[in-house]
């Protein structure tokens, strides 16, 4: 398929379903996004995106870009860097470098292949699991508290667990949680991706189509990989509610949410 064909395919899509739809054939067929020139059309504003390219394998099946300086055995089973070794999960449980699986125990496989498992549940990804810890050294890609090795928030493995909702913190009604002020220590932190809240300029819940990532993911709104736990924007709970927040939306935001505005942490923005 020539490049002008596809563009004018994509630029028949009527709906982001449709459109990321397409884009998987385009992708399969060896034509990008970026080749077309439409990936910022799939954003909900801001300026963000809702896509990311995923990485480019080789004949081999190998991803062709990996960590610099990192090689294949360690992208596979570790070590990963320092600052992994003993970080917590988007559940908060602390990674033990002793005590961690092996990829090839856990049927550890990208989102595609783990699709034809019966295992996987609908928008399961790395993204969405209790024991992942997301990027915190600039390469995008991420550790697990429970296996070894690189994590790509667009993988899966068997040992996947669903991150436990936080409770509606006291004093307050769930119906308040989208659009509640929230605690003092979040008002104008820094996220993740090192962008400072701004309480007077943030867009509402609703406005960006907040919802579960799994749930996003499943219904192809979101792409696997993608959810507020790697998010430039977001803002970690500081406070052990399990609460986060966010630098473009307003409201408690929770690690397993995800919205229109998504970008990726550890990219260049
Ligand atoms: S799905 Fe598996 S590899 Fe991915 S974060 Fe969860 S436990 Fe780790
Ligand atoms: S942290 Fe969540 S709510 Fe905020 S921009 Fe990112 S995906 Fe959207």
């Amino acid at each position: 398929m020539s490049r002008d064909t596809a563009t004018d395919e994509l630029a028949g899509c009527e709906s982001v379903g449709e459109l990321l739809t397409r884009r998987r054939e385009l992708l399969s067929a060896g034509i990008t996004m970026a080749a077309l020139g439409v990936s910022g059309c799939l954003g909900g504003g801001g300026g963000a995106q809702t896509a990311t390219e995923p990485p480019q394998t080789d004949e081999e099946g190998h991803e062709e870009e990996l960590p610099e300086g990192v090689s294949e055995e360690a992208f596979e089973s570790g070590p990963v860097p320092e600052v992994y070794q003993r970080a917590k999960s988007l559940g908060g449980e602390e990674r033990n470098p002793d005590d961690v699986m092996a990829k090839a125990d856990v049927n550890f496989s990208e989102f595609d292949e783990a699709q034809e498992i019966d295992a996987h549940g609908s928008g399961e990804c790395c993204a969405n699991c209790a024991d992942y810890i997301a990027d915190k050294n600039g390469d995008t890609f991420g550790a697990c508290a429970e296996v070894g090795g690189y994590i790509d928030g667009a993988d899966w493995c068997t040992v996947y667990e669903t991150i436990p909702e936080p409770s509606v913190p006291e004093g307050m009604s769930e119906d308040e949680l989208a659009t509640a002020e929230v605690p003092g220590e979040y008002r104008t932190a820094t996220s993740q991706g090192d962008e400072e809240r701004d309480p007077d300029d943030l867009r509402s819940q609703e406005d960006v189509n907040l919802t579960e990532s799994a749930e996003a993911i499943g219904e192809e709104t979101a792409q696997p990989g993608q959810s507020c736990g790697n998010c430039a924007d977001f803002i970690p709970d500081k406070n052990g509610d399990g609460w986060g927040a966010c630098a473009e939306v307003e409201g408690h935001i929770a690690s397993e949410d995800w919205c229109v505005v998504w970008e990726q942490t550890g990219e260049e923005h």
